[in-house]
């Protein structure tokens, strides 16, 4: 027995020790390991694990070990050190790592390593000890230089200016006052003052001593919301947590989260998982973004564990949107309405200061068509460029929105019928102007583009379709005069140019901006009169169930960007393109009436099974042939045929057949998936946590076949 530590009279203790192990190494994750003097669950330590020394959480209650067990722990290995700097994990953090673990269908271990700040994994207690040390010094030398002043004391610094609340906030406020720990869905339009309504909550946790927990979708995205906490709560510690930081900067976050240093977290969907001793608040901003699901590894919606969270901690979680997701819609209608009747809804119809949102004006293409004499119009039509030049002339703003980046979707060779497919996948390679490149957007291959046909030579290939590169030039020929500006992934992939071109958005240096749904989020702009969206239409026919919901949610955050002002409110429109104009979502988009679409909507999730009114999971599966991944379905489906029986037949358990997904192949990749439908989310939970153990064997078989990945992804966001 390796127990270094243990002196003679003291009994050696066996700990349960979560360390990373993926799923599909067959290990949950929990290993035994001796230690010399108890220790409680939740302490950081140093273990060996085959020939590495790793990380581990302690997790299990300690069990003094009876001479039997003694004898069976022989060949453990003992704990080499604890990260004894660190106070102890708390237990609810513990237990929202065994719920996520077990409803994502996940090892324990791969789930609990996973949401610890990726620089804690590699420190041993020497260098922890080092890091924590700087730590302490700079927090004292804030202190003494009047920076974020030291937790619990009241903040020194003059309270900023308040806005007076308008009668609705006041009244949201008054509602989660009274309310207590429950789940609000605050439904407020864009500009209604939901962040307000935030920050003045979160003022009530931070005088009461409690830590805060803000959500965001994108934190990129959102630098003006960092710099409004950061202004309200002067003499505050805020701390960011996500992805962009470097691995010392997380550490550090973390870390003062865990002591209780920070006051207040603004943080992506990882956030979700911080530990905070005093937390008394968590806010889901625009919760209905599908960043708050992660999709890939262990696929958890960071907003359903918020939930859970706050449940399991007892304090209030605040889901903002102005187009929530069907789910949560749901969970806030009263049973009497057909709803769940489980969150409490705040509604704030109205902007702040009164301004109306944009009037929406539906451009009917057919119509276009028909004034056209029959000929393809134009791809932006004459009375929208008439609208934007109007703009352009009296100094307003416009916004010009197109989902869908490069200059042109796809190259065409007409002679031959060519088309710029990838090779290693099932899809188009987008033809990007600016760098002459054929770029595959799905697994990033990229080549010069062609001067001819590499199949016959033709020296004349076209572009086919338009995207926002095409379109910033079309602008630019179309308003002479007029400053057209460009904001998307491209364009943002240059460190600071994001900023700068808000930037330059922000000081009326452009006119037109064109941009994808990256522009539609949150911004603050003053300046804008006019929206456009001028090619929306796809989302309707998708075969994805949520692609109108989601359409709906961007266009109207689209259109929240105009108009922010209230003296150009008035004037504001929002444009929408379009060759359906009666398609239901339009209508109610114009009438800005998210309570008919999402009623509708329901009313067809209902109709077909689909979610809020049954549970989703989705098994995936990666081969090096489409007949490897879907032959792992079929035979995973088969052989958990006893287990769907044996299920009761009211909760309406339903495996559908494997098929390739959307886009198949993918960096020569074939990807195929099977969709598991249930009634009741419990007896899907529990179906599925039967049926990982015969997946897991079945997928070593498959190995050979050319199986090459496979997971689960319960409640999946993209069908
Ligand atoms: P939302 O988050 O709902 O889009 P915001 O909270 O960002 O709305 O508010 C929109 C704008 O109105 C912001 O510029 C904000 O500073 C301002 N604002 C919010 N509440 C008030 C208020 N009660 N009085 C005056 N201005 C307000
Ligand atoms: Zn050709
Ligand atoms: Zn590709």
């Amino acid at each position: 027995m390796t127990m270094p530590d243990a002196s003679p009279d003291e009994t050696p203790v066996r700990l349960g020790v979560v360390v990373e192990a993926p799923q599909h190494s067959g290990l949950v994750g929990m290993l035994d390991y001796l230690h010399a003097v108890p220790l409680p669950p939740g302490t950081l330590v140093r273990v060996p694990l085959g020939r590495r020394m790793v990380t581990g959480v302690v997790w299990s209650a300690l069990q003094p070990t009876a001479e039997a067990q003694l004898l069976a722990a022989e060949s453990l290995k003992a704990v080499a050190e604890v990260l004894d700097g660190l106070p102890a994990l708390p237990s609810v953090w513990r237990q929202l790592v065994n719920f996520a673990a077990a409803y994502y269908q996940r090892g324990l271990g791969e789930m609990a390593l996973m949401v610890l700040p990726p620089e804690l994994r590699q420190l041993d207690a020497v260098q922890l000890q080092r890091r924590l040390k700087r730590l302490d010094k700079t927090l004292a030398s804030d202190a003494t230089t009047g920076a974020p002043a030291t937790q619990h004391a009241p903040p020194d610094a003059p309270q900023a200016l308040l806005p007076a609340l308008s009668a609705q906030q006041a009244s949201a406020l008054a509602a989660l006052a009274v309310g207590g720990a429950r789940p609000y869905l605050l439904w407020g339009s864009t500009g209604s003052g939901k962040t307000e309504v935030y920050l003045r909550r979160a003022q009530d946790a931070l005088d009461a001593g409690q830590q805060v927990l803000m959500m965001v979708p994108e934190i990129n995205l959102t630098p003006q919301l960092e710099a409004r906490v950061a202004e309200r709560f002067a003499g505050r510690r805020i701390v960011s947590l996500h992805s962009g930081l470097t691995p010392a900067q997380r550490l550090r976050n973390w870390v003062m989260a865990l002591q209780g240093q920070a006051d207040l977290v603004l943080g992506t969907r990882l956030s979700v998982f911080t530990p905070l001793p005093r937390l008394g608040l968590i806010v889901v901003d625009e919760e209905h973004d599908p960043s708050y699901k992660q999709q890939d590894g262990a696929r958890y919606s960071a907003r359903d564990l918020a939930v859970y969270r706050a449940h399991l901690e007892k304090v209030p979680v605040i889901l903002g949107s102005a187009t929530p997701s069907l789910e949560s819609w749901h969970n806030a209608l009263p049973v009497a309405e057909g709803g769940a009747g489980r969150y409490v809804r705040l509604d704030m119809p109205e902007r702040i200061g009164g301004g109306d949102m944009p009037r929406v004006r539906l451009l009917d293409q057919n119509h276009v068509l028909k004034a056209t004499m029959g000929q393809e119009p134009p791809p932006l039509s004459r009375p929208l460029l008439d609208a934007i030049a109007q703009r352009v002339e009296r100094g307003e703003q416009s916004l010009v929105l197109l989902n869908r980046r490069g200059y042109a979707p796809v190259l065409h060779c007409s002679d031959c019928g060519w088309k710029s497919g990838c090779p290693h996948c099932s899809a188009w390679r987008v033809f990007h102007k600016a760098d002459r490149t054929l770029r595959c957007h799905h697994c990033g291959f990229s080549e010069r583009v062609p001067r001819a046909c590499p199949d016959c030579g033709n020296q004349d290939i076209q572009p086919v379709g338009r995207g926002t590169e095409r379109l910033e030039e079309q602008l630019a020929a179309a308003l002479p005069g007029a400053r057209v500006g460009r904001i998307d992934a491209d364009v943002t992939k240059h460190k600071g140019a994001l900023e700068a071109q808000l930037a330059s958005m922000h000081a009326g240096e452009v006119d037109v901006l064109v941009g994808t749904q990256m522009v539609a989020k949150g911004h603050d702009f003053r300046r804008i009169t006019l929206v456009a969206a001028v090619n929306p239409d796809a989302a309707l026919f998708a075969s994805d169930f949520r692609a109108a919901e989601r359409q709906f949610a961007l266009l109207l955050q689209a259109a929240g960007r105009a108009g922010r002002d209230a003296d150009v409110a008035g004037r504001s429109e929002m444009w929408v393109q379009t060759w359906h104009a009666t398609h239901p979502l339009y209508q109610a988009l114009q009438r800005y009436d998210f309570a008919a679409f999402a009623t509708r909507q329901l009313q067809e999730r209902q109709m077909a099974g689909m979610p809020p009114y049954a549970s989703l999971a989705m098994l995936r599966a990666e081969g090096k042939t489409q007949e490897a991944a879907q032959g792992f379905l079929a035979a995973a489906a088969t052989a958990v045929q006893d287990l769907v029986a044996r299920t009761p037949e009211a909760a309406g358990l339903m495996l559908y057949p494997a098929v390739p997904t959307p886009v198949q192949r993918v960096a020569n990749i074939e990807r195929a998936q099977l969709m598991i439908e249930c009634g009741q989310r419990a007896v899907l939970q529990r179906f599925l946590s039967e049926a990982q153990a015969v997946w897991l064997a079945q997928a070593q078989q498959h190995r050979r076949s050319g199986l090459i990945r496979w997971a689960v992804d319960v409640d999946p966001l993209a069908i």
